[in-house]
């Protein structure tokens, strides 16, 4: 009974978020929108974020050198085996110890993950500071000015609510406001930011 009362909030809570995202960004959400509503399904549903392919500038690559400098990958995949082995240890314990079905167990998993996806999610973002901030450091602000604005044309303009929720990479605004301490953008991409 818990189970489906914590299923139908979750639906609940995720339509308010796509209606506040649509208004937001004045964008429609399609078929992927009402995906990311039904419980399970949203656990494997892609989110597209750009429009286009950014230009390979130096910038990228200085951020790409960053990442490699910085053992990201090693420490995010760290991170990604970890949480799978709490995962397959809370299936089985619900399984075995709590007699749960293979079917609920996997829906409480389902629940129980949105906090520390949430969670992955912020230490990726973090990642992404770091990157930019090492970029910043090697070619100045100029460089991470022009590539801000080259890839705000190409990204899918999502709230700050949104992408903390659904994305691995915080949003153009977002990287511009913690490197250059102001919000880069398109006009085009950003309807209702001034
Ligand atoms: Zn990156």
């Amino acid at each position: 009974m818990l189970l489906i009362v914590l299923l139908c909030l979750e639906v609940a809570v995720r339509v308010m978020i796509e209606i506040r995202e649509r208004r937001l960004s004045q964008l429609r959400g399609g078929l992927l929108s009402v995906m990311r509503i039904i419980p399970l399904v949203n656990d494997i549903v892609p989110l597209p974020e750009n429009r286009c392919d950014p230009e390979n500038s130096l910038f990228v690559e200085k951020h790409e050198e960053g990442h490699a400098a910085l053992h990201h990958s090693i420490l995010r995949n760290l991170v990604k085996i970890a949480f799978l082995m709490v995962a397959v240890w809370f299936l089985a314990a619900m399984v075995i110890r709590w007699n749960a079905s293979f079917f609920e167990a996997v829906l409480w998993l389902h629940l129980v993950a949105i906090p520390f996806k949430y969670f992955f999610n912020w230490y990726c973002w973090n990642q992404e500071y770091e990157a930019d901030a090492y970029a910043f450091k090697k070619l100045g602000k100029q460089a991470a000015k022009s590539a801000m604005q080259q890839l705000a044309v190409c990204e899918i303009p999502y709230s700050k609510l949104f992408a903390s929720i659904y994305r691995e990479h915080p949003t153009v605004a977002l990287r511009s406001q913690r490197m250059l301490k102001k919000v880069v953008g398109s006009r085009t991409s950003h309807p209702r930011t001034k």
